[in-house]
């Protein structure tokens, strides 16, 4: 195959301002040089076996590093690899984009090139500031604040700038601000434009102050705003909206650990991220095969023979797991058209449908064991019930229902182990109170977090400066048990539960009355959808 360089705008910093066109190049990547504003986040999405080099580790200065990756690209597509040069932003704006171009042009590779939106729009658009504006502003500018010490771009010429007839949106511009505003006021701007420092456009940790141009440095100063940031200067920036969209949503500003394992949190992440919060995730457990499929092999064998009136499946991992090892041993749905299906919650119901399969009983109201026992007990009398479950997992919903089956038995579908400990930065960050909210979905996963915290941690957690969110009492009680305050209780035990929950606590610390209406949109349904159970 010919290989390709994709020259790809990342945006701003959400994943959310991905093109549809870089998240598929993401995927298909087998080399991604990235630069270091690019948030790892955004590789989530990439391709898991694409070798990833964030081109700030290559050594050397500036002109030695841009010359490696030049290399670096040209070599990879000769071997037929498909390379994305991955930049934050815009390629083009500001990204040395048309120096790349000039370099895989020379070489005879072929390339293509994606925008990105860019951080100026990014900053528009999420602190409602208009960029142009009918009576305000007929031009916007892309201005960089930074100075080249080589001097071997132009000088920027401020006069002209003083006298633009619109907006300035000024790029590495930061630790040069007072000297821009001098610059600005010494060409006749006046010290009375309405002016803002954006930092970190888009992201859940963004942040903002608007000042009048003179005061704009000590404003920001104040409010102590880092970079990235952009600069915007113009009539038009005194127009802005006082809320805007992005600092209302439910969870702005929050971060919010995310403890599920790693193939099930994407809908988790994204879910909290379109609220507004800074997410973290570390995968307190992970979902694995059998490590002996005989057992299930033999359940598989005698539910193809009717042995059993019903199959019951307490996660949506049960689901995935009895089903796939269904279909690799050769069989398919008709194995399973004597057995009546019972599913703990919606989200397992959901995962069963995806398979067309119709589950026959969900409880209506409490999706734990105990609601399925209570609306399962009374359909299974004299029958024999096999229960499809995790390696470790509860007695309960078998001992109750013992009560009135004939016969019940448990096979073991998929295994739940601990996954990688927490890195050294999460611990750091968890004891000096950066992370305000820990997400608990399972008993499990629960156990498992409390394993690690130390005093720093349990101190906060006690005084309330971490948040303990559980999906269910249940898991609440393995907190409790460990003489812990659960700051919230998920009503219905589903991951949107668990977020309303997060919510409505968020809200209560932030003085915002319970009744008031709830500013939780409503979401389709996302890939990856919630459990019950991990
Ligand atoms: N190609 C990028 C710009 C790279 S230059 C783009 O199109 O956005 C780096 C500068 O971009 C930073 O110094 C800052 O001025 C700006 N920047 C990048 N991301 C930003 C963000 N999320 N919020 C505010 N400014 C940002």
């Amino acid at each position: 195959m010919e290989g390709r360089v994709y020259l790809v705008g990342a945006g701003p910093g959400s994943p959310d301002l991905l093109t549809l066109r870089a998240a598929e190049l993401l995927q298909q990547a087998d080399v991604i040089l990235y630069d270091q504003l690019v948030p790892v986040r955004i590789l989530d999405w990439a391709n898991p076996q694409a070798e990833r080099i964030c081109v700030g580790d290559l050594p050397g200065k500036h002109a030695e590093k841009a010359s490696q990756i030049q290399q670096r690209m040209v070599a990879a597509a000769r071997q037929g690899k498909r390379v994305l040069r991955l930049k934050g932003g815009d390629p083009l704006v500001f990204g040395r984009g048309g120096e790349e171009i000039a370099a895989l042009r020379a070489a005879g590779v072929p390339y293509e090139v994606v925008p990105g939106v860019t951080a100026a729009l990014a900053a528009g658009a999420y602190l409602e500031i208009p960029l142009t504006h009918r009576h305000f502003a007929s031009a916007l500018a892309f201005v960089t604040g930074h100075e080249a010490p080589d001097k071997a771009e132009p000088p920027i010429n401020w006069r002209a700038l003083a006298q633009f007839p619109g907006t300035l949106a000024i790029y590495m511009g930061l630790c040069r601000l007072p000297q821009i505003v001098a610059a600005l006021l010494e060409h006749g701007l006046s010290p009375d434009t309405p002016a803002a420092v954006v930092s970190r456009a888009s992201w859940g940790d963004q942040r903002c102050v608007f000042a009048r141009l003179a005061d704009l440095d000590q404003a920001r100063r104040q409010a102590g705003l880092e970079s990235p940031a952009v600069i915007l200067i113009g009539p038009a920036v005194g127009q802005r909206t006082p809320q805007p969209w992005s600092e209302q949503r439910p969870l702005f500003g929050q971060s919010v650990l995310v403890t599920r394992p790693r193939h099930q949190a994407a809908g988790l992440i994204r879910r909290l991220e379109q609220l507004g919060a800074i997410v973290h995730h570390w995968p307190a457990v992970a979902i694995r095969e059998p490590e002996d499929f005989s057992e299930l092999d033999a359940a598989l064998d005698a539910l193809a023979q009717g042995r059993w009136d019903w199959l019951v499946f307490t996660s949506v991992n049960g689901v995935h797991g009895l089903l796939r090892r269904l279909w690799h041993k050769g069989g398919d749905l008709r194995t399973l058209s004597k057995v009546q299906l019972a599913a703990i919650g919606p989200k397992t119901a959901d995962a069963l449908h995806e398979y067309h399969l119709r589950a026959d009983l969900v409880p209506e109201q409490t999706f734990s064991s105990e609601g399925l026992a209570a609306a399962l007990g009374p359909r299974v009398a004299g029958q024999r019930v096999l229960l499809a479950r995790a390696d470790r997992g509860r007695e309960l919903l078998r001992e109750e229902l013992l009560r009135s089956a004939a016969e019940v038995r448990q096979v073991t579908v998929y295994r739940q182990t601990d996954d990688e400990p927490p890195s050294p930065q999460l611990l750091q960050a968890l004891r000096q109170g950066n992370i305000r909210w820990i997400t608990l979905t399972s008993s499990n996963i629960a156990r498992r977090v409390l394993a690690f915290c130390d005093s720093p941690i349990r101190q906060r957690i006690r005084q309330g400066e971490i948040g303990l969110v559980a999906i269910s009492p249940e898991t609440g009680s393995v907190v409790r048990a460990a003489g812990l305050p659960v700051a919230a209780e998920a009503e219905v035990y589903t991951e949107e539960g668990l977020i309303a929950a997060l919510i409505d606590c968020v809200r209560k610390h932030r003085g915002i009355p319970a009744d008031s209406p709830k500013a939780v949109p409503t979401e389709p349904k996302v890939e990856n959808a919630p459990k019950e159970e991990e």
